[in-house]
């Protein structure tokens, strides 16, 4: 982990409050992703349609459906299909079981009208013919205590899913410690023609070029990129001429949670529940068919039940000797807890800038940010822990704490929109392919596309939006367009 996330002595960034999680490695944070794989749908891409919120995303689901699948087929992942038109299925492999405590919660909330479905893991549990560098998950247990990744890679991480393939093919070179602080300019054509990078050991100074540029250095840094870009050309940083590259920033709020003691299973035999990627995910229930007072969109739920290797009970449990051993034993089996996750509001004055005085470990102005939850995102975290704990009780699952507080911005680390795609080039950075209106061979293929957060996690989404620009880069290459 130490070697994966960055130091921030040497990273640092200034402006409000943000916790702001960075991996400068080959494969970036999917090292260490949660590898909750979920799609968004028309209630994400059209949400203002919806409920007149925000912007409207220029796809809708069934532009990028076709690209889901084929992110599901080439990487795999695991869950169960529930045919929610606010989640859309993946083309599944065999889902991980749900424990006592999560079946009763499952059965439960059905009553409610909602739903608890074994986690959409990106990981493959059937194995994958075409890739040798990673097998299926063999459940091993404790899951979620590998720092740094699954070690057989059946969870998927970019090096073993997508890198290494891409370098089999002979047409990839990899610069490692390249750290790129500009997209260089044509000063003829106005078009990238290249990136300027510095090696993060020598500092020594290098170009690369290239006849069309493709940026995805994470939502913030790629933001941080296109704005250090100045040209004469591009005087706002390149692709900047609507002025909107750093705003419109958006992301998931979470810190709101409960925690409950499912009783029938005190004092039960363990059983093996942390062998498996994870546990379940509620999709979100609010803003769908009703309309909420307080807030506009809506939250999901993580959680999980039963037994794990080390028993996280210990560390709340009173007294000492064998009877604290056998209250922890007798005990740790029967906690199950959940956290949600909710959309942030897409605004344009949530933005980062280039800060003017502050500079990186190798001389590269950092990220000053502009940015705070606002009312909707307060509101809707009250409703989150009054939605668990009522959601716990139903399941006569007793509710033993509950977790009201919002995390600091940018603790979810789903960070996305400040390249945002829409037609309107006065209004938004990049088109539908997550290409530039400003400069034709340049493309920003990552979070930064996003129009707005939706409530599901948003790796796959990142993925699929990357494979269809990629084709249609392609094929605009081959028509000679760029
Ligand atoms: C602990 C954790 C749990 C998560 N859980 C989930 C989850 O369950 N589900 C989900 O969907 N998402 C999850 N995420 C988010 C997920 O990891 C990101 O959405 C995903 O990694 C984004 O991919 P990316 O390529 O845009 O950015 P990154 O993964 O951050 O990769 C960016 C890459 O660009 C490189 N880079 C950056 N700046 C420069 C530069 N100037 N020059 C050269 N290279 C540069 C970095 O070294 C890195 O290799 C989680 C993240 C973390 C950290
Ligand atoms: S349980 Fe987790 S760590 Fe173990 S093989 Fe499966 S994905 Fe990998």
């Amino acid at each position: 982990m130490k070697n994966i996330l960055v130091d921030e002595k040497d990273h640092p960034y200034s402006g409000t409050k943000y916790a702001w999680v960075r991996a400068r490695a080959l494969g970036g944070k999917t090292n260490i992703w949660g590898r909750l794989a979920l799609r968004l749908s028309d209630y994400d891409f059209k949400a203002k349609t919806h409920d007149g919120y925000g912007d409207d995303w220029p796809i809708s689901y069934a532009d990028i459906e076709p690209y889901y699948d084929k992110v599901d087929r080439y990487l795999g992942i695991s869950g169960v299909k529930e045919n929610l038109p606010h989640l859309p299925d993946s083309l599944f492999q065999r889902p991980n079981k749900l424990s006592f405590g999560e079946v009763r919660l499952r059965e439960s909330l059905k009553k409610m009208g909602r739903v608890l479905t074994p986690y959409r893991a990106g990981v493959t549990t059937d194995g994958l013919k075409h890739n040798k560098y990673r097998s299926k998950c063999y459940g091993r247990g404790a899951c979620d205590r590998r720092p740094g990744g699954c070690d057989i890679h059946a969870a998927f991480d970019s090096p073993t899913g997508l890198i290494y393939p891409a370098m089999d093919t002979g047409h990839l070179t990899i610069r490692t410690n390249s750290i790129a602080h500009e997209v260089l300019v044509d000063p003829n054509t106005g078009k990238a023609r290249g990136v300027g990078f510095v090696d993060s050991g020598t500092r020594k100074s290098y170009e690369a070029k290239g006849k069309v540029v493709i940026v995805a250095a994470s939502t913030l840094e790629s933001a941080r990129l296109l704005l250090l870009s100045r040209s004469p050309q591009h005087p706002n940083g390149i692709g900047n001429s609507s002025g909107h590259v750093g705003h419109n920033f958006c992301e998931h709020v979470m810190g709101p949670g409960v925690t409950g003691l499912v009783k029938d299973m005190i004092g039960k035999p363990p059983t093996l529940d942390d062998g498996r990627p994870g546990g379940f995910y509620i999709p979100r229930f609010r803003n769908l068919k009703d309309r909420q007072p307080g807030f506009v969109r809506g939250y999901g739920f993580e959680g999980s039940g039963g037994f794990s290797i080390f028993p996280g009970n210990a560390f709340g449990t009173q007294g000492f000797g064998a009877q604290f051993k056998k209250d922890v034993r007798d005990h740790a089996g029967a906690f199950i807890g959940l956290g949600g996750f909710g959309e942030v509001l897409a605004r344009y004055e949530n933005y980062m800038d280039l800060d003017p005085e502050e500079k990186d470990a190798w001389g590269i102005p950092v990220l000053r940010f502009h940015y705070q939850f606002g009312d909707n995102e307060k509101k809707m975290c009250e409703d989150m822990a009054v939605a668990g704990r009522e959601m716990l009780e139903q399941a006569g699952i007793e509710v033993v704490g509950t977790d009201d507080k919002m995390l600091t911005e940018g603790w979810s680390i789903h960070e996305l929109g400040t390249a945002r795609m829409g037609s309107d080039p006065k209004t938004s950075v990049l088109n539908q392919f997550q290409q530039s209106h400003d400069v034709k061979n340049l493309f920003v293929v990552d979070g930064s596309s996003h129009v707005s957060a939706s409530c599901q996690n948003p790796t796959w989404t990142i993925m699929a939006l990357a494979w269809r620009s990629c084709e249609y880069l392609a094929g605009e290459f081959k028509k000679g367009n760029l």
